[in-house]
């Protein structure tokens, strides 16, 4: 649809009633926006991933509901309690009791992503209520009716085909006449079950609706005023970046920069879509533009970080002069689901690293012991946990003269476990101790962006 916004507000920008008033006043300032994707309140999706964990007592369950109960009925107190809202409100709290009770019997994972989707569902529900009493036309919409997905339960795969035609079906015809407030992060699979994205997921919601009704922009409204030279939590002096490329926020996301959703960015390329990031307190400060073309390509874009990373070093002395050894370890990997991120070789090792953070929406690691079981057969593996992988993220990179020297002088304290450069254009890594990973941030942002 031309000139169609499609916003995304994340859980701290629909915290509150209050946080959720600042969101309305941002959609209904700019009449582009038909779609909006909402995240669950802050907390909520913790609570309800606590829900699933086999190690939560009844007596904390019991409390864990009560407390995303009391987060949405704050919102609906203020807003005078509409009896259609809160009886909304109150089938879905019923729900997640219900939930909690059949994970009891079965630790199915269908039924984790359907808990954890009950986070969303709320949190859009009261948000449609709140630009209503703004005086907006406004409904919450299940998005499950066109995000499909396939069935891997916590970490589903988009069907982008699919979700381009049901959009066409279902949501297409709504926002001609209406804002449409609908869930990120869940999806349904072709049997009607929930599916979910994994943690974060709700950024990746939004540029996947926009690419199926050909938005023209996806605005991602968060608690920092845009993308930053790094996280402005860990580096004070950390500078927002009024314009950056995809390629470059596709690698800061993939890195670790949270504030994207590291599959944010490939919809949007696919239907060259501009992606804005801003802050929902402070829409007035501007923010980042994510553009195919921007005019500035400094060798030194950002310093991001990857916490909770684990290192597999895989050793086979027939590795040596053979052939086909990556070729089955990575084919086990892809049989696990698991996607390699950074590998360095020499004669007889393979190191590899495999990102953990985020890979699952409940919480569960990757590596499981089948996994390691069939690594075996062909290799001796070592696992190496308690990680932090540091990303400078730039253009030229491996292409520039003293990159290296400007980025290694400063990490002469410490111990670099792992080091990648030269594959991308974009990024040199380095694996670092986890205790550390702060300091290393601090000290690559002073000497390449604050001399
Ligand atoms: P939301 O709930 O809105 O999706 P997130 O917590 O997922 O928000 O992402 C926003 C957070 O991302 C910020 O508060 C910030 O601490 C973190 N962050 C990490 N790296 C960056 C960066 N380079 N620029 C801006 N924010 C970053
Ligand atoms: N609510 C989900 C999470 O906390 C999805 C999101 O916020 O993007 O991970
Ligand atoms: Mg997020």
């Amino acid at each position: 649809m031309p000139g169609l916004t499609v916003a995304k507000f994340g859980g701290t920008s629909v915290a509150d009633y209050s946080a959720m008033q600042r969101c309305a006043n941002i959609i209904i300032n700019n009449p582009a926006t038909k779609v909006v994707v909402v995240s669950a309140s802050s907390g909520v999706t913790n609570k309800l991933v606590a829900l699933t964990q086999a190690t939560t007592t009844d007596e904390q369950s019991r409390l864990l509901i009560e407390q995303i109960a009391e987060i949405q009925y704050q919102i609906l107190n203020k807003l005078g309690n509409p009896s259609d809202v809160v009886a909304q409100i109150n089938a879905v709290l019923s729900h997640i009791k219900v939930l909690v009770e059949r994970l009891v019997l079965s630790r199915s994972k269908a039924v984790m992503d359907e808990l954890l989707s009950q986070g969303e569902l709320c949190s859009s529900i009261c948000f449609a209520a709140v630009l209503r009493n703004k005086g907006a036309s406004a409904n919450a919409f299940d998005v499950r009716q066109v995000l499909r997905t396939d069935s891997h339960h916590g970490r589903a795969e988009p069907q982008i085909a699919l979700i381009a035609q049901l959009a066409e079906m279902h949501l297409m015809p709504l926002i001609t006449s209406q804002v449409i407030v609908t869930q990120g992060f869940i999806g349904a699979d072709a049997q009607g079950a929930t599916t979910t994205l994994g943690r974060g997921g709700s950024d990746y919601s939004a540029a996947l609706l926009a690419e199926a009704l050909r938005a023209e922009a996806v605005e991602i409204w968060t608690d920092v005023a845009g993308i930053y030279t790094t996280d402005p939590r860990l580096a004070p002096n950390a500078k927002p970046i009024p314009e950056i490329s995809f390629n470059e926020a596709a690698e800061m996301a993939t890195f670790g920069a949270k504030v994207l959703h590291p599959a944010t960015i490939l919809p949007a390329v696919r239907q060259k879509i501009q992606v804005f990031v801003g802050s929902s307190w402070a829409p007035e400060k501007g923010g980042t533009w994510i553009r195919h073309q921007v005019s500035d390509e400094p060798v030194y874009r950002a310093v991001a970080v990857r916490r909770d990373q684990t290192l597999l070093n895989l050793h086979s002395l027939q590795m040596l002069h053979a052939q086909g050894f990556l070729a089955e370890t990575f084919a086990t990997l892809a049989k696990h689901k698991i996607s390699v991120d950074l590998i360095t070789t020499s004669e007889v090792n393979v190191s590899l690293t495999l990102d953990k953070t985020g890979s699952d929406s409940s919480g569960q690691g990757l590596l499981s012991e089948a996994l390691l079981q069939e690594l075996s057969q062909h290799c001796r593996v070592r696992v190496e946990d308690g990680l932090a992988l540091v990303a400078v993220i730039g253009n030229k990179i491996a292409s520039t003269a003293g990159v290296c020297r400007r980025v290694f002088e400063v990490l002469e304290p410490h111990n670099v476990r792992m080091i990648c450069q030269g594959a991308s254009p974009h990024n040199l890594c380095v694996l670092v101790a986890e205790t550390e990973a702060a300091e290393v941030i601090r000290a690559l942002h002073e000497n390449l962006f604050e001399l």
